[in-house]
């Protein structure tokens, strides 16, 4: 039986900050990482550059995770957007901050932030200890027994970071939620966020491969099949007050319906939804201008070409596969020219690209989900040192919680905030 003061579960962002701050306090920390290397999220994470945090302040990340960003607050003021960046940029890995808010090392390599994270670590006196996983976790004795392949672990505080369910493919397949459920803790029924949406329609499979740069995205509840009697749907989850989403960015048609972050960012709504078939994605294709400013636009076009067809000139502003496919659903014929293009089909048509809807099936789930929604319930957490209210010593951090935040770098920085806070508090 080996003995520590402190035992990490899990080497994400969470676990490593967490581990990092133990032991920099002068306690003696193990951190099990099921791995062979630490961070594997961190590394796919941003497209291989690793979107760290978002160029805000700690009330603008609490904002973007609705109710639930109460709970963030003081992890927030123990480690906020600004000190993340300066903590990456005195390890060596400075960032930049691009269009739109999202944080990245400036070297555009994710490597480099696991390099300083695990850096941290190590120089604070963590033991890493890899391809190591937890088989079981128990209370003995007033202190944590920890199982592995290797030893048992004696621990006298345990810190949970083993993350969520989404791309289990990267180790995280839950195994936080069986450990927290065993020590008395609650879990959120766990669902797919930030995962892209799948479609049946076969029109939008045939648009497979086009893509709008800046659309508007919010999901619609219909009454069944026939898609009728549309209502904005309700959010599910994630308790009430959560704002609806509608998400604006850029939308991409796949061979098995859409994706692109304006799609991931609405879709924790498709995945707990209980019918997801009953809702439809209803997409601004132009949210720079307003139907008459459309309609203004096309005016002024079929007066000097009015012999080109219609399908030209919608797609002077949307891709061209799009616009046909656009005037297909109108019904109007394809040949149809712009002189002949009534001013009622006109507005018809300035409407459906303002309200462009794509039927639902459901969602690509966890295998390509980049966060967990739902997970260990905040309500037994004390958000004020992320220390368990049901078992003693237990300590819980990053997306293991029921917390998900949209894209932009929202999650990374809950995970490094929960984190640090965990480790100034075992
Ligand atoms: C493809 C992809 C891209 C993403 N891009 C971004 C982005 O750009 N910006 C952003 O903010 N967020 C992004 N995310 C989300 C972000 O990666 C997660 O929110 C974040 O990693 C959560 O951190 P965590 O420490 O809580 O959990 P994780 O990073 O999931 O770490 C948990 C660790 O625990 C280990 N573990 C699990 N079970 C055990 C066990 N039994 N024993 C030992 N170890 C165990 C796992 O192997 C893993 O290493 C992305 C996610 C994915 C999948």
């Amino acid at each position: 039986m080996e003995n520590y003061d402190v035992a990490v579960i899990g080497g994400g962002p969470a676990g490593l900050m967490g581990a990092e701050r133990a032991a920099a306090r002068g306690r003696r920390v193990v951190l099990l990482e099921k791995n062979r290397r630490p961070g594997i999220k961190i590394l796919l994470s941003g497209g291989t550059r690793c979107n760290l945090t978002h160029a805000t302040d700690a009330r603008g990340i609490a904002e973007a995770f609705g109710p639930a960003g109460r709970f963030l607050r003081s992890a927030l003021a123990a480690l906020g957007p600004q000190e993340m960046i300066d903590l990456f940029t005195a390890e060596g890995a400075p960032t930049k901050i691009e269009p739109g808010g999202k944080v990245f090392p400036a070297s555009d390599r994710a490597s480099d932030v696991l390099a300083a994270l695990v850096r941290r670590a190590k120089r604070s006196g963590v033991e890493l200890a890899l391809a190591e996983p937890l088989l079981d976790l128990a209370r003995e004795d007033g202190r944590y027994r920890l199982t592995t392949p290797r030893r048992t672990i004696s621990a006298e505080k345990v810190l949970l970071a083993t993350g969520g369910k989404s791309y289990p493919a990267c180790g995280t397949i839950g195994d936080g939620y069986r450990f927290a459920a065993a020590l008395g803790h609650t879990i959120v029924p766990p669902r797919p966020a930030l995962t892209p949406i799948t479609s049946h329609a076969e029109w939008v499979t045939a648009l497979q491969g086009v893509s709008v740069t800046d659309a508007v995205i919010e999901v619609i509840e219909t009454n069944g099949p026939d898609r009728t009697a549309l209502t904005p749907s309700p959010s599910p989850g994630t308790g009430e007050g959560r704002k609806r989403l509608k998400s604006r960015g850029a939308l991409l048609f796949t061979h098995f319906g859409v994706s692109g972050p304006a799609v991931l960012d609405v879709s924790r709504e498709v995945s707990g939804h209980e019918q997801p078939s009953d809702l439809l994605l209803r997409c601004d294709l132009l949210p720079e201008l307003t139907e008459e400013e459309i309609l203004d636009s096309w005016a002024d076009a079929s007066a000097t070409t009015g012999r080109r067809q219609v399908a030209g000139l919608v797609d002077s502003r949307l891709p061209r596969r799009l616009a046909e496919a656009i005037v297909a659903q109108s019904g109007l014929p394809g040949d149809l020219t712009a002189a002949e293009f009534s001013k009622r089909d006109r507005r018809q048509m300035a409407r459906r690209i303002k309200r462009f809807d794509v039927p639902v099936a459901g969602t690509m789930g966890f295998r390509k989900a980049e966060v967990t929604a739902g997970g260990v319930t905040l309500e037994e957490v004390d958000g004020r040192t992320m220390q368990s209210r049901v078992a003693p010593n237990l300590y819980l951090a990053g997306e293991l919680l029921d917390l998900d935040g949209p894209i932009g770098g929202y999650n990374f920085q809950a995970a490094f905030s929960t984190g640090r806070l965990a480790g100034e508090s075992v």
